[in-house]
């Protein structure tokens, strides 16, 4: 069960509106009137929070399909569909509505920045920091798995569902923090890290379905992908043990790993990082977006 956000009014000012238009909204019963045009009560539930990295589940009207960046988004049995929010995200995002009949109606909302702040790890094995040429092609073979794994959209709503953290442990990372390894700046942190001993079991935060079980990747070390649905999907790193295979399916809770410090990693900890599409979004508002609550 998820609960529902309140419900947000957005309005909508049209200049030009033609006469099938007006009829709909009259039975829609609300329609305001002004002296320069009309103004619609366009209402519009949203789960999360309009900022970088942020992931919103929101409702289409009856009828209506959801395009975001030009692209139809699927929609669960329940009319939802998410967007998430790169790091860098601009200032404005647009949805935009379509009815049956095509007509268009663009919601404009406001993203807010964050600061992230700069991270300084020292201890890194060099070869993990600047790795030798030799070490290019798996490099490249990682990166192509992982992109793959993540590359098909289903239909599958277990996110609905909401999320539970996949550990108990002291958060020690956070998304979005730049980097810098033995002094050299790399790319920004997207996971959340949490400290844990090496064997800790880690848990799947929701349901879903595995696309990729790596023993040893070059950075990642251990690594699993799951996919929550909808594009949405969850990524685990330097895991010392993996307990699931790919296509299989694991349900909220399930134990699916265990912590190690495999790839480049410093000590134990569990990196969980999150996906929708190829947008890196932040797992904490996810979990913020998409709490599990026991019912
Ligand atoms: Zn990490």
């Amino acid at each position: 069960m998820t609960k529902r956000a309140p419900i947000f009014l957005t309005k909508l000012r049209l200049v030009a509106p033609n006469l099938l238009f007006i009829s709909w909204l009259l039975n829609c019963g609300a329609v305001v009137a002004d002296t320069v045009g009309l103004e619609i009560q366009y209402p519009t539930a949203w789960q999360g929070r309009w900022i970088q990295g942020g992931l919103l589940v929101g409702v289409a009207p009856e009828g209506h399909k959801v395009l975001y960046r030009g692209t139809a988004l699927p929609l669960t049995s329940g009319g939802q569909f998410i967007v998430g929010l790169s790091r860098n995200a601009t200032q404005t995002a647009e949805i935009v509505y379509v009815k049956p009949d095509n007509t268009r109606y663009p919601q404009s909302f406001h993203v807010d920045n964050r600061n992230y702040e700069t991270q300084i790890i020292n201890g890194v094995p060099q070869d993990k920091v600047m790795p030798p040429q030799s070490a290019l092609e798996r490099i490249a073979s990682d990166s192509n798995a992982v992109k793959e794994a993540r590359k098909k959209i289903t239909e599958h709503e277990w996110f609905v569902d909401g999320f539970i953290r996949p550990l108990n442990g002291p958060i020690t990372g956070v998304y979005g923090s730049q980097r810098i390894y033995n002094g050299i700046p790399k790319q920004p942190h997207y996971g959340v890290d949490y400290a844990a001993p090496k064997g800790t079991r880690v848990r799947a935060p929701a349901g879903g379905i595995v696309t990729l079980a790596h023993q040893d990747m070059y950075f990642s070390g251990g690594t699993i992908i799951v996919d929550h649905g909808h594009g949405l999907s969850s990524t685990f790193l330097h895991l010392s043990e993996i307990l699931v295979k790919p296509g299989i399916y694991v349900y909220r809770g399930m134990e699916i790993a265990e912590v190690g410090a495999t790839g480049r990693a410093t000590g134990p900890h569990l990196d969980w990082r999150m996906n929708w599409r190829d947008v890196r979004i932040d797992p904490l508002l996810v979990l913020e977006a998409l709490p599990f609550t026991k019912e």
